[in-house]
């Protein structure tokens, strides 16, 4: 009897001729999410098993499993050989030691001497007359035994199925260029991008001295968390106190806020070429602040000519707050450190900016330059 994690892909069947490489990345993605756990890792028809593992590590590798897009479901069982006093065996771990239970069997062997119901009967059979704290219900039991009963002579024994991330494998969507605030949405929408296959890469303003330490470490840990399920291995940063300080000496300020993300834009736009990402991601919100109003995102858009992802935009609040709890970066957005929005911001934002205005003001500033300068303070840290 082998101690098994039994791993059911999601979406990756619906892609036809891809479907070699949707397989290929999604198991590339679950050796990485098991780095530094003993296991071994076997396909077998249209699922993985891991196996070889200690069982102080079986909770680890679960949780990490629950992060990997593309898992449909999960089950932690044993694999037997398919006889029935094998199956029983394995079945008598599984099964609890009293309530009501079920026996649910998958014949995937259809050349088995039994039929699903048969062997459902049988090992049913046999848990009640070892267990008389047993009873059986076919409807609505409290605990029910799977039984997948596999082609290569073996069969699969488990209690439950956990729900997986679903999704697609993070790789098989390109790259796109989350920018990463210390705030909550940002890191949620990266997560929802990663969710539909998409390695992400992450990239962070700051406004040293204005901004401080605590407020970057805290980003760092932002991009840690969410690489569990996103990928990346770095944070860029790059320093945009000079830009504040022109924008704020030189131009309106009812347009700050505009005019810094038109900036940022810029910016991302350059670091996202240099590191292969094809599209930019914000958390933005229809209407959730000043800078998010149609207009507002119109006018950053209208600097770049990369996509611009924002996957949150139809969301409330409370919507988005709910996922960063599950993801678990909710605790380290909440922590008060200042973002560099939050420097020089004015009194009264310009909430629908004429886009003629703000070319106008933009006018005042040497544009080029500051983004040039800007990208030489780019930096990268390491997030593991
Ligand atoms: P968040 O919760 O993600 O900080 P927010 O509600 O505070 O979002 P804004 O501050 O208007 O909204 O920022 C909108 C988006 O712009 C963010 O979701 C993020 O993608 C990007 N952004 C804002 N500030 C920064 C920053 N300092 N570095 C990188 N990206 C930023
Ligand atoms: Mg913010």
């Amino acid at each position: 009897m082998e101690k098994v994690i039994i791993v059911r892909y999601a979406e990756i069947h619906l892609k036809g001729k891809n479907r070699g490489y949707f397989e290929r990345v999604f198991c590339v993605n679950l050796e990485k999410a098991l780095k530094g756990i003993r296991h071994e890792l076997r396909r077998t028809s249209g699922r993985y098993l891991i196996a070889a593992f200690d069982d102080l590590d079986a909770e680890e590798i679960l949780s990490r499993i629950s992060r990997v897009f593309g898992v449909h479901s999960y089950s932690i069982g044993y694999r037997v050989p398919s006889d029935l006093d094998s199956v029983f065996a394995a079945a008598r771990i599984v099964c609890p030691q009293a309530g009501t239970f079920k026996v649910e069997t998958h014949r995937a062997d259809k050349r088995y001497p039994m039929t699903s119901i048969e062997i459902s009967a049988a090992i049913g059979g046999k848990l009640l007359d070892a267990n008389p704290a047993l009873k059986v219900d076919v409807h609505a039991p409290q605990h029910t035994v799977y039984l997948d009963i596999r082609e290569e002579g073996t069969a699969l024994v488990f209690g439950a199925f956990e729900e997986g991330a679903g999704g697609m494998p993070v790789g098989t969507s390109s790259k796109g260029l989350l920018l990463i605030s210390g705030g909550i949405d940002s890191p949620v929408a990266g997560y929802m991008m990663a969710k539909r296959g998409m390695d992400v890469e992450y990239l962070h303003f700051h406004s040293y001295p204005y901004t401080n330490e605590q407020a970057k470490d805290k980003v760092v840990e932002l991009a840690r968390i969410l690489s569990r399920y996103a990928g990346g291995e770095s944070l860029a940063t790059v320093k945009v106190t000079h830009i504040q300080e022109e924008i704020h000496k030189k131009c309106a300020p009812e347009l700050n806020v505009t005019l810094l993300r038109r900036f940022m834009f810029r910016i991302a736009e350059r670091v996202a070429k240099r590191k292969g990402a094809k599209c930019l991601i914000t958390g933005e919100s229809l209407g959730q602040v000043a800078s998010q109003t149609m207009e507002g995102i119109a006018s950053s858009n209208a600097v770049v000519t990369l996509p611009v992802f924002r996957p949150l935009i139809g969301f409330d609040k409370e919507e988005i707050i709910v996922r960063a709890k599950k993801i678990g970066t909710f605790d380290t957005s909440v922590l008060p450190y200042e973002d560099c929005c939050t420097v020089f911001l004015p009194e009264f934002p310009a909430i629908k900016p004429k886009l003629s205005f703000i070319e106008e003001e933009e006018k005042k500033l040497d544009v080029e330059a500051l983004v040039e300068e800007a990208l030489t303070t780019l930096e990268r840290i390491s997030i593991h």
